[in-house]
């Protein structure tokens, strides 16, 4: 190896990238074993996608982060760390879809009285006319759309569905991979909701689903990472903030050393373990002898989407009852909007509180590139308009920028992820976990399992496979809070 005139750090037996939950998942079972490990981490804070920010006495996650598993000891887990602060949120949350507010998840009482008599029948009738058409072709969904339309018929579709994802991913729902449908909506069909309609009377007294409610930290979402933080630096652990990889050495399919920027300085580190949940794409472009032509190539086409936060604090005490409203509608610039202060009070000062507004977007767009002015302008006369806030009560507006906020399932990102992690799992002292590290549209749940068995098979060399987290493909709204 050619000789670099960089410092050597002292050899580091676990090395994980990405202090987001499913790197600090990954350290904090590796704490519990007594084993130490190194985190980097690029930005100022830990956390990640799901890292709570901070504008003097307003506090807001990037965008609502709702927590939701089928896995008890997930809620176990969290709940040892919050103890108290983990607190149960009654949800309401509502679509905004011409001119009217919808309950989501729907429910066909408010629904129909909405939407009239008239275009009831016309959805009922192009429902059945779709669910024979399934029966008699049952040909297999290629697209999002197609997908889509077989579940809930064309009207309703387009009622709430295409427009809303097409806004989401910026492609027609035709250029969108069925798998986005089946892992974020399956089981929400339209007999579900027909089923629970007719039995609603009956559960009443029941266990509340986590339709209607959910848990939350009561101080933002982060501080499940924070609390995890204070544990693993008790046992050892470190993390580099403002920190990344710069180049990955490997030899006889292990990676062998990493030069860091460690705030700023580069260093040698020499690992026995890496866990990486920093972008798939990244990890693909730093490697070093560089990944083979047809790697390189199919890791140019897959694609992140982004997200900004235009954070606005008010000076009234409340806006909406929801904790988040979508807008599916075209005209309307933003996707969604959250008041933080509906998750916990905790969120604002008592007698004031915030909006974040959302946008999805590709890096270097018009709206990537748009100022804070200029994603206000657009906002306001929306925000007016729909009689949520006068722009005298606005105090203050932040933005936030997420440039690999969503994993893109266009039709053939399977085909080019695979080339990439069949290049990867060669090095047997590597492995990609979490959400833009693996490439899987997760949730912190999911993120976080990951990083637990990516640390268990370190610790006790089990053979977890880290790809079988979230294939389940079960719809997210279903379960019970015991
Ligand atoms: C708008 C929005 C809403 C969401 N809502 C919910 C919700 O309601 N419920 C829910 O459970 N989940 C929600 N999520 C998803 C949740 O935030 C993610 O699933 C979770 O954060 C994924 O964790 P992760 O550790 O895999 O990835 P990340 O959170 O992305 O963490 C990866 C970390 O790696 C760091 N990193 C990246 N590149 C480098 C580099 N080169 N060097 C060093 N570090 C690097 C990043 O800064 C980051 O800290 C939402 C996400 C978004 C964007």
């Amino acid at each position: 190896m050619k000789s670099r005139n960089l410092q050597i750090n002292s050899k580091q037996e676990i090395l994980i990238l990405g202090a987001g939950p499913a790197g600090m998942s990954a350290s904090f079972e590796l704490h519990k074993a007594a084993k130490a490990a190194m985190i980097i981490e690029k930005n100022e804070y830990i956390g990640g996608l799901a890292a709570t920010l901070q504008y003097g006495e307003f506090k807001t996650d990037i965008g609502p982060h709702r927590f939701f598993s089928h896995n008890k000891y997930l809620y176990d887990l969290i709940e040892d760390l919050l103890l108290e602060r983990w607190i149960k949120v009654n949800r309401l949350t509502r679509f905004y879809i011409n001119g009217k507010f919808f309950l989501y998840p729907i429910q066909l009482k408010d629904a129909f009285s909405n939407i009239g008599l008239h275009k009831t029948f016309k959805v009922a009738a192009d429902y059945s006319f779709q669910k024979i058409k399934n029966i008699l072709v049952g040909k297999k969904a290629e697209s999002f759309e197609e997908q889509a339309v077989a579940d809930f018929g064309r009207i309703l579709a387009e009622l709430n569905i295409l427009n809303y994802t097409e806004k989401i991913w910026g492609l027609p729902c035709s250029e969108i991979s069925p798998d986005w449908l089946k892992q974020r909506i399956e089981g929400l069909s339209v007999m579900e909701i027909i089923k629970k309609t007719l039995t609603s009377s009956k559960t009443k007294k029941g266990p509340k689903t986590l339709v209607e409610q959910f848990y939350y930290p009561d101080t933002g979402t982060n501080s499940i990472y924070e609390k995890m933080q204070e544990r693993i630096l008790t046992g050892g652990s470190i993390i580099h903030l403002k920190s990344y990889p710069v180049k990955i050495f490997h030899n006889n399919k292990k990676i062998t050393e990493i030069i860091m920027n460690i705030n700023g300085n580069d260093q040698i580190i020499i690992p026995d373990y890496v866990i990486s949940s920093i972008p798939i794409t990244e990890i693909i472009n730093i490697m070093e002898p560089k990944a083979p032509d047809e790697v390189l190539k199919a890791n140019k086409k897959l694609r992140y989407r982004s997200h900004i936060s235009l954070f606005i604090t008010l000076d009234k005490p409340s806006v909406f009852p929801d904790q988040w409203i979508y807008f599916p509608d075209k005209e309307i610039p933003f996707c969604r909007i959250m008041e933080p202060k509906n998750f916990s009070k905790k969120m604002s000062p008592l007698s004031r509180t915030s909006l974040v507004v959302e946008f999805f977007c590709w890096e270097n767009d018009k709206i990537w590139n748009a100022n804070k002015e200029e994603l206000f302008d657009l906002s306001i006369k929306w925000l007016e308009k729909l009689n949520f806030i006068k722009e005298k009560e606005i105090i203050e507006g932040f933005i936030h920028k997420e440039k690999y906020a969503y994993p893109l399932y266009d039709l053939n990102y399977k085909d080019h992820l695979s080339i990439l992690k069949n290049y990867l799992k060669q090095f047997k002292n590597l492995q990609c976990i979490g959400r833009a590290g693996s490439f899987k549209y997760n949730n912190q749940d999911h993120a976080l399992e990951m990083g637990i068995l990516a640390a268990r098979n370190i610790i006790e060399g089990e053979k977890n496979n880290i790809e079988d987290v979230g294939t389940e493909q079960e719809y997210f709204e279903k379960g019970y809070i015991k």
